[in-house]
């Protein structure tokens, strides 16, 4: 028997049939990755081919010798750019906006073959210590709307560059679904007197079925109303509404915890394509008590079909609890990853 559950944070309803899935364990054999190469001559983002792309905004050095930990370029195909003004076009129900704004790639590593969750834990602080600053630098235009930090990890994921990146994308609007989560967690204010996200982790935390970590300052869990197979959230649990104020204990916290889950991913779903997203508030809106960021890892299990498209409504064939029991189970391997997570299992 399905059953139809509602997010208590965008009300959408979401069609829970585990009855028409394969088991969880059996993920494990839907993709089989080659071996990564360390450098690729062709890539461009391996050292030495630095020419191939837009010059640096951004350069991290290497702790050792003249090379780079990290790098930021403008992405080469650009979405929006940073030199257009956002001028506003208004004719009767069409309205448009010059494309202003920023499009850029985090070079995560200068090692081709880390991609995905085997990215070490101090190059994945890095990188989120640089998310956070290139968040705040970009929220200060005062063009920039909205800024958002993602991840696309394989093919299925919407990246052909196997080369560990993630991109930034500085928007001159607010998207509908950000506008949305915003007034539904302002109305959940308005009749509880509480952020529905703190309430929704304090729900979670308290029926203990669907978490994978719960750390001191981050919980991983499978929502109650996932909306494809093994969709994570990662919640801080001091109440912020912008990315932008996580402090750097904060931080290595959270590298340990998205490191954790995505290992396991990686592990017990044989390194699926997937993609993260920092699901923040604008920056401007730091104080706001009724919103609250989160992290959400998307691994692309499933095929958005025509029902999705045509309804909104999503079917999930794998039960959060059992997606959760699930990577719950899934061992960290005796590596020199071991002690790094020790901390936050
Ligand atoms: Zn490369
Ligand atoms: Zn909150």
């Amino acid at each position: 028997m399905s059953e139809l559950r509602q997010n208590p944070m965008t009300k959408e309803w979401v069609i829970m049939a585990a009855d028409r899935a394969k088991r969880p364990n059996e993920f494990g054999h839907v993709h089989k990755k080659h071996e990564r190469k360390v450098h690729d001559e062709l890539c461009p983002f391996c050292p030495g081919n630095e020419h191939m792309t837009p010059p640096e905004v951004v350069r991290i050095p290497a702790t050792e010798g003249e090379g780079w930990k990290l790098r930021i370029v403008p992405n080469k195909f650009p979405a929006l750019f940073p030199e257009c003004f956002p001028a506003w076009t208004i004719q009767r129900t069409l309205r448009s906006v010059k494309g202003s704004g920023a499009h850029e790639v985090i070079i995560e590593s200068p090692d081709h073959s880390l991609c995905g969750a085997l990215l070490p834990f101090e190059n994945l602080i890095t990188v989120l210590r640089t998310y956070r600053e290139r968040f705040k630098q970009l929220s200060e235009n005062p063009h920039i709307a909205h800024v958002t930090i993602f991840k696309n990890h394989g093919a299925g994921a919407g990246t052909s560059l196997e080369h560990p990146h993630s991109q930034v994308i500085a928007s001159p609007v607010v998207s509908s679904p950000l506008r949305a989560r915003f007034y539904e967690a302002m109305r959940h204010w308005d009749e509880f007197g509480e952020c529905v996200f703190c309430q929704t982790l304090r729900d979670e935390l308290d029926e203990d079925k669907r978490i994978v970590f719960n750390g001191h300052e981050f919980v991983a869990f499978e929502p109650f109303a996932a909306r494809s197979p093994f969709l994570t959230h990662i919640f801080p649990r001091r109440h912020m509404a912008s990315f932008g104020d996580v402090r750097d204990s904060e931080l290595e916290e959270l590298a340990g915890v998205l490191h954790n889950t995505l290992w396991k991913m990686h592990s017990g779903l044989n390194d699926p394509d997937f993609n993260y997203t920092i699901m923040t508030a604008p920056h401007h809106e730091s104080g706001t008590r009724h919103y609250h960021w989160y992290l959400e890892i998307v691994p692309r299990l499933s095929e958005v079909a025509g029902f999705e498209l045509g309804s909104g409504t999503f079917i999930n064939t794998v039960l959060p609890e059992d997606a959760a029991e699930f990577l719950r189970k899934v061992k960290i391997a005796q590596t020199h990853f071991a002690n790094e997570f020790a901390g936050v299992v």
